[in-house]
């Protein structure tokens, strides 16, 4: 195999670079050869990801608009019917799903 760092052509079986020493066969698990490879050890992180649906980060923007929205209206009607402790209840579970949204 070609050594992705210097190009240094190299046996197949060969751990790392005889020229420079990278590892190759960590660059041949990166490489876009063994795209077999990837696909397969993939879906084991996607259930753990379940909030990356949206990347666009202006999805994000609008999703955290869109919470302090709820706070507000909720700081709003607590000041308006003069009950205050539903806006600690209500900022803990914001609070909650934002960090769990990681905005
Ligand atoms: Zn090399």
């Amino acid at each position: 195999m070609i050594c992705t760092k210097c190009g240094q052509e190299n046996p197949d079986e060969a751990y790392a670079c005889a020229r420079c020493g990278r590892k190759l066969q960590s660059a041949r698990r990166a490489g876009p050869e063994t795209g077999g490879e990837e696909d397969g050890g993939r879906p084991a992180f996607r259930p753990f990801r379940p909030f990356e649906e949206e990347p666009s980060p202006l999805g994000k923007y609008f999703e955290s608009l869109a919470y302090a929205c709820i706070l507000a209206a909720g700081i709003t009607a607590g000041i308006i019917y003069g009950v205050f402790w539903p806006i600690y209840v209500l900022g803990g579970i914001v609070g909650l799903v934002a960090w769990l949204r990681r905005i």
